[in-house]
């Protein structure tokens, strides 16, 4: 296999697809050596049947606005790839979805859920939808109309869904009551549900928590304690916030957070108290982050993200491609340490390939945002037992996942001269995970 040829080739059939190919190039750039020593691999077009989804369900959503209106979005499940178990991935509701988008996230979660050591395949949907500026009757009827159609594709043992940018606890609340309604069955259908009805403690956490953990034995490999780093923190929502909390319980200062229309720099460091803030405004109130930095008097920036300012480490926890070529070169000229992701794919390609020129503690977002999906995975088991662990445990398992992703990061990605290539590493784990599988189920 030469990646080259097989990314063009893709290209050429998926002309207008540009996220799904930077994707798949990234992964089979830092796959082909491994592959090729596999020549059982080539002989079963492995390559293609890896990077094409299984199947893409496409779907129209009519709901009824506040004012009687009929609206009309688009909804998607993209099935990547179940062949480690069921597809399993978030929903994502923003006005940028499209089948690019889409397809690019469960090719990446297929890997991310393969480096879970859990029995999770590859998945992603969402729509066009957002629930920014929507009431929230029309975010409910949004809900209510989007399951209506996506109940007939998923089920406990087929497709799980969770949440994404735009659905939260709320979002998957009333997706969950309308399936039950369809079906007139209480199952482990999505996850990230509410702790009354299924959820798994430590969920909410998940992804941030895990952020850091990441973070903590990256930075083990050269003796670096991260108290006291200061930590560029880029979004506000689910991620930033935990991301934000578990810095804190370990001692460092997190100084920026952002949202599509700006950050705030905090020089004093967001402390408990601040943060207590940011989750009320954005989880409740569902208001701009310009707003803390008139309670606290710090500095707005308007249009802009926050790499450009000094600190030790950086966290994208926002969307993708947020980082680039200009914004690492930045970070390094400034003397960034690591860069760990709450965030898919934050970061453009040659922003990857500066920051791992400059041997910089790097890793990928499959590899660092894992924690998230594999709480899911773990609610699913207690939803499956019918039972219910408590914080310690699922947080001890989360932790101990974390530590086995980087332990097999470590393994596979460790360069010549010691110098560990996190992306090469999360890529060729979870692709001999999926391979192997593919291979022992035949055509
Ligand atoms: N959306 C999250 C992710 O990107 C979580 C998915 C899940 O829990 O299924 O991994």
């Amino acid at each position: 296999m030469k990646a080259v040829e097989v990314v063009e080739s893709l290209q050429r059939r998926f002309p207008n697809e540009p996220e799904y190919i930077q994707a798949v190039s990234q992964v089979l750039e830092t796959i082909e050596e491994e592959y090729n020593k596999h020549p059982e691999f080539e002989r079963v077009n492995l390559i293609e049947r890896l990077c094409i989804p299984d199947r893409i369900i496409k779907f129209r959503v009519n709901w009824v606005d506040d004012k009687g209106n009929i609206q009309t979005n688009m909804g998607y499940r993209v099935q990547h790839s179940n062949v480690i178990g069921p597809y399993k991935g978030g929903l994502r509701f923003h006005t940028s979805v499209n089948e690019s988008i889409l397809k690019f996230l469960a090719f990446e979660q297929t890997f991310k859920n393969s480096l879970t050591t859990l029995p999770m395949g590859g998945g992603k949907g969402g729509s066009d939808f957002s629930p920014r500026g929507k009431s929230n009757a029309e975010v409910m009827r949004f809900c209510q109309a989007f399951m209506s159609e996506l109940w007939h594709y998923i089920g406990p043992d087929c497709d799980v869904p969770a949440g994404d940018i735009g659905v939260g606890g709320r979002e998957v609340g009333y997706m969950f009551g309308q399936y039950k309604k369809l079906t007139h069955q209480f199952v482990g259908i999505l996850t990230g549900k509410g702790q009354e009805f299924g959820g798994s403690l430590i969920r909410p956490e998940a992804t941030g928590y895990g952020n850091v953990y990441f973070l903590q034995n990256m930075l083990k490999t050269r003796n670096i304690d991260l108290k006291g780093k200061t930590v560029l923190v880029s979004g506000s929502g689910n991620v930033a916030q935990y991301t934000i909390e578990k810095l804190l319980h370990l001692g460092a200062k997190p100084v920026t957070c952002s949202d599509s229309d700006g950050y705030i720099y905090d020089p004093d460091g967001i402390n408990e108290e601040k943060l207590a803030y940011i989750m009320e405004l954005k989880n409740i109130e569902r208001g701009r982050i310009r707003e803390y930095a008139e309670k606290y008097g710090v500095k707005y920036v308007p249009g802009a993200k926050p790499w450009f300012e000094k600190a030790d480490i950086a966290t994208p926890c926002a969307t993708q491609n947020e980082i680039n070529a200009e914004a690492a070169t930045a970070l390094i000229n400034n003397g960034i340490i690591a860069v760990t992701k709450g965030a898919n794919m934050p970061s453009t390609p040659e922003a990857v390939r500066i920051f791992q020129e400059a041997k910089v503690l790097y890793c990928p977002g499959k590899a660092s945002n894992a924690g998230g999906v594999a709480v899911s995975g773990l609610e699913m088991t207690q939803n499956s037992e019918r039972l219910k662990w408590d914080r310690e445990e699922v947080d001890q398992k989360l932790h101990n996942i974390m530590d086995d992703i980087h332990e097999n990061c470590v393994r596979y990605g460790t360069e010549p001269d010691g110098y560990v290539n996190y992306v090469k590493g999360a890529n060729i784990a979870g692709f001999i995970k999926v391979a192997k599988a593919i291979m022992a189920q035949g055509i």
